[in-house]
């Protein structure tokens, strides 16, 4: 009966906007959320499910940046208009990611305490210095483009002292009349402690806070989770909104958004990737590097150390990590299901190379990668990068090969 009254109210409801401004595509997500917010029906928990690029995190922050909008508190649920309003001191912060009433939790390193720390300071207290700097560019990127990766070197899953402080803030803190929104990046990345901790929240949910979590893993979700959540499912975008936004958004000509397009599969970030560089021409370079790690010649090995590990060369050598990182993934994901990648048929390098290496430590590969990729920004050596990872991979990746040879 009560949902029955509901549903009649749904029609007295004014359909006003809220703005998804960051969200690429996603209209029945929209919808969802929208008429959640004109409604003020929020639930405890919502579960984004789809692909990396898919823009769950940015309907997260969108959405919580409409929660947390301050402009119309007084006529809530009357006539809430242009959420969020971006002239309120909330929308402010929200849009900084500063704002107190959002929290991000996210796979991060453990803390390697800094030298002069003491015993009894909160765990979550104690990152070293370039352990925050490296975190603190993760949010600066992601303040300026939400669709990118919370995503920390080292940072393997979610930290169970990260949950215990956010249960503590909960209690301690008393219930002030907004929204409190906690969005979890790759909530599959909760391991059974961490998990428990936070399905503890779950069951008892303090007033007014609402848990958004992502994933794009739902197998490796825990059931008592995912059976907790509100789930919206998002869909690869379609190609015409692709490509309108493309042109829209990153100012590329029709030509080269149809070409980047066609590649992305659905997502919103590769999409942009291949916007905005060459990618057959990155990718071959990707290509040819993993064809002489294969063939494992020491000498050409470390021809390549020479080659990329010169000082000059250290801007495009990053940009060759990133690619690479890219490219394993896409290897890493045709690998776990052949179908998921159908668009990839125009490399047909990759799909070579996942057979080869099938059942392989992709993961291992990648973390090789990401550390690499970490030892640039802390400044060592180049040389030393290359000649590390490039015997590390072909060790992870071709030491089967390696063997036979
Ligand atoms: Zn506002």
């Amino acid at each position: 009966m009560a949902e029955l009254i509901d549903l009649l109210r749904d029609d007295d409801i004014p359909d006003t906007g809220v703005r998804f401004s960051n969200l690429i595509g996603q209209e029945r997500v929209r919808d969802v959320l929208t008429r959640a917010a004109n409604t003020g029906r929020i639930a405890h928990a919502y579960l984004f499910l789809g692909e990396d690029g898919s823009g769950k995190e940015a309907a997260a922050l969108d959405f919580a940046r409409i929660l947390l909008c301050k402009s119309d508190a007084e006529r809530q649920g009357v006539n809430r208009t242009n959420l969020p309003c971006e002239s309120c001191d909330s929308c402010a912060q929200s849009r900084k990611l500063t704002h107190s009433g959002l929290r991000l939790l996210f796979p991060q390193p453990k803390p390697q305490p800094p030298k002069e720390s003491q015993d009894g300071i909160d765990a979550v207290e104690q990152y070293s210095t370039a352990q925050r700097k490296l975190m603190d560019a993760v949010l600066a990127a992601k303040v300026d483009d939400y669709y990118a990766d919370l995503a920390v070197s080292g940072g393997n899953e979610i930290l169970i002292e990260h949950i215990r402080s956010l249960r503590q803030e909960f209690r301690l803190t008393s219930y002030s009349g907004g929204w409190r929104i906690v969005l979890i990046s790759q909530a599959d990345k909760l391991r059974v402690q961490a998990a428990n901790a936070f399905l503890k929240l779950l069951e008892e949910p303090p007033p007014n806070v609402v848990f958004i979590l992502t994933s794009s893993r739902e197998s490796r979700l825990l059931p008592t989770i995912l059976s907790r959540c509100q789930v919206l499912r998002f869909s690869r975008i379609d190609r015409e909104t692709l490509r309108s936004e493309l042109m829209t958004r990153v100012k590329v000509n029709e030509a080269k958004a149809e070409a980047a397009t066609r590649l992305a599969n659905g997502s919103w970030k590769r999409a942009v990737e291949w916007a905005r560089g060459d990618p057959s021409k990155e990718t071959a370079k990707v290509v040819e590097l993993m064809r002489d790690l294969l063939r494992g010649d020491p000498g050409k090995i470390d021809q390549l150390v020479d080659f990329w590990g010169a000082a000059a060369r250290s801007g495009s050598f990053a940009g060759l990590l990133e690619r690479m990182s890219l490219w394993m993934r896409d290897v890493q994901r045709y690998d776990a299901d052949p179908g998921s990648v159908s668009e990839f048929d125009w490399d047909e390098h990759l799909i070579k190379f996942a057979s080869f290496t099938e059942g392989r430590h992709f993961e291992d590969a990648l973390a090789a990668i990401d550390e690499a990729r970490l030892d640039i920004e802390r400044h060592v050596q180049t040389s030393l990068i290359a000649h590390n990872l490039f015997y590390q991979l072909r060790r992870v990746l071709f030491s089967q090969a390696a063997n036979q040879a």
